[in-house]
C-alpha cells in the first residue's frame, strides 16, 4: 500500500516529505486512512536519538486517529467507516503471561513498536503515523467514542493512555493528593484524568505562565518550581506524584514531596539517569517506580471513559509543513498542550 508522509533521514535532521510503501491488507489487518497524529516528545527523543541508535528513514508517530476503508477477511472487530486508535505498539508476542493479561506494552519479547523498530517478521520497518494512512493488526487498534472530536481525541492513544494507566493503578480517589509534574502532553492529560477521579491535584511546573491554563484544566493548585523555595512548603505532602519532565531533574527534590508511603511515578524518559540518594527512600518508606503507557484493554476503557467524562487533549492543530517548527516549540515547553498533525497536508 503506497503511503505519503515525513520522515527524518538521520538522526537531528530536519523532517521532510516522504513516500514509502506499507504491507498489503493480511487476513486479520484494516487499513485506515489517518485523520490525525499527535506529535509525542518520544518521537523528538527518538529523531534526535536521545535514547541510543534508531532506524533512518524514520517516519515517527504514535498518537493516530483514522477511520476505516478496508478489511481483512478474517476481521471481526471493525467494520469499514469506523473510527478507530493507534497507538505506541502495533503488535507483541500474545503468549507471554503479559500478553495474556492484556499488558503487551510489558511483553517479555518487548512489544512491536510502532515505529523505529522492525515488526514482527524480524525485517520490516514499522512506519509510523506521520503519514495519511496505515495497516494494522485488528487486535492492536481500538474504538474511537463518537462523540469526541478525532483531533482531541489523537493524543489519547499515547499521553492520555500514559497518564491514565498509573492514575487506575495507583489507585487515585477522592482525597488522595497527587501532583503532576511538567504541563506537556502527557501532564495536562494527567491534570485531567485526576481531577475526573476526584483527587487533589497540584501541578508543578517550570513554566509560571501556564497558571491560569492549569487551573482551568481542574488542577487545585498551580506550584512554579523555578524556584526552589516554592517546593519547601510541599514537604511530606503528595501521597502520589506524576513525573512528565522530558528533561533530567533532581528527582530528590520532588521525592522530598511525598508523604509516608508515598510513590513518585516516573513516566517521563530522558536520555540520562536520574540521580536517587537512599536518604530521600529510606524517610518515609518512600517508592519510586515507572510506568510505561497501557495494554490494549486499558486503551479502550481510557477512550470509553473519556467519551463518558467528556476528556479530550487540548491541541493546536498544524499542518505537516510545521512539524519542524512543532518539534522546537516542544522541546521550549511552548506548546499548548500537544501538537497534532492534520493527515490531509502529507
Ligand atoms: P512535553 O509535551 O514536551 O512535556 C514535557 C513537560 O516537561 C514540558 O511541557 C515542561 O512542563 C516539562 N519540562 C520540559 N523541560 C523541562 C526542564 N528542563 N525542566 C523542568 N521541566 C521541564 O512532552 P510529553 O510528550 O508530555 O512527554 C514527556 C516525557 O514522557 C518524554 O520524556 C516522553 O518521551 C515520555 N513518555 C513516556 C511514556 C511512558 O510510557 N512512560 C509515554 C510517552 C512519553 P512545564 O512547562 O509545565 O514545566
Ligand atoms: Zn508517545
Ligand atoms: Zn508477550
Amino acid at each position: 500500500m503506497k503511503s505519503r508522509g515525513y520522515a527524518a533521514k538521520s538522526a537531528n535532521s530536519p523532517l521532510e516529505s516522504y513516500e514509502f510503501e506499507r504491507r498489503d491488507l493480511g487476513a486479520h489487518d484494516v487499513a485506515l486512512d489517518i485523520s490525525y497524529a499527535g506529535i509525542c516528545h518520544s518521537d523528538i527523543h527518538q529523531v534526535a536519538e536521545e535514547w541510543g541508535p534508531a532506524i533512518f528513514p524514520m517516519v515517527p508517530g504514535h498518537e493516530i486517529a483514522g477511520v476505516v476503508t478496508a478489511i481483512g477477511t478474517s476481521v471481526s472487530k471493525f467494520s469499514v467507516g469506523d473510527k478507530i486508535g493507534v497507538g505506541v505498539f502495533v503488535d507483541s508476542c500474545r503468549v507471554c503471561s503479559s500478553c495474556v493479561q492484556g499488558l503487551q506494552q510489558y511483553c517479555v519479547e518487548g512489544m512491536t513498536g510502532t515505529y523505529n523498530g522492525l515488526e514482527r517478521d524480524g525485517k520490516t520497518v514499522a512506519m509510523g503515523g506521520y503519514s495519511n494512512n496505515f495497516v494494522i493488526n485488528e487486535d492492536y487498534a481500538v474504538k474511537i467514542p463518537a462523540n469526541l472530536p478525532m483531533d482531541g481525541v489523537a493524543p489519547l492513544l499515547c499521553a492520555g493512555i500514559t497518564l491514565y494507566s498509573p492514575i487506575k493503578h495507583w489507585n487515585v480517589k477522592p482525597g488522595m493528593k497527587v501532583a503532576v509534574m511538567g504541563l506537556g502532553g502527557l501532564g495536562h492529560m494527567g491534570v485531567k484524568f485526576a481531577v475526573a477521579k476526584g483527587a487533589e491535584v497540584t501541578v508543578l511546573s517550570h513554566s509560571p505562565s501556564k497558571e491560569s491554563d492549569a487551573l482551568s484544566m481542574g488542577a487545585h493548585h498551580f506550584v512554579s518550581t523555578k524556584d526552589s523555595e516554592n517546593l519547601k512548603p510541599l514537604a511530606k505532602k503528595f501521597d502520589l506524584i506524576l513525573n512528565t519532565v522530558s528533561a533530567e531533574l533532581e528527582i530528590g527534590d520532588f521525592l522530598n514531596l511525598l508523604t509516608l508511603d508515598g510513590t513518585l511515578v516516573v513516566i517521563g524518559l530522558p536520555g540520562k539517569p536520574y540521580a536517587v540518594h537512599a536518604g530521600a527512600l529510606l524517610n518515609g518508606r518512600r517508592r519510586i517506580a515507572g510506568s510505561m503507557i497501557g495494554g490494549i484493554p486499558e486503551m479502550q476503557e481510557m477512550l470509553d471513559f473519556c467519551g463518558k467524562h467528556n476528556i479530550v487533549s487540548d491541541v493546536e492543530v498544524i499542518k505537516a509543513d510545521y512539524i519542524n517548527e512543532a518539534y522546537k516549540r516542544t522541546v521550549a515547553s511552548d506548546v499548548k498542550y500537544r501538537f497534532v498533525i492534520d493527515a490531509t497536508t502529507f
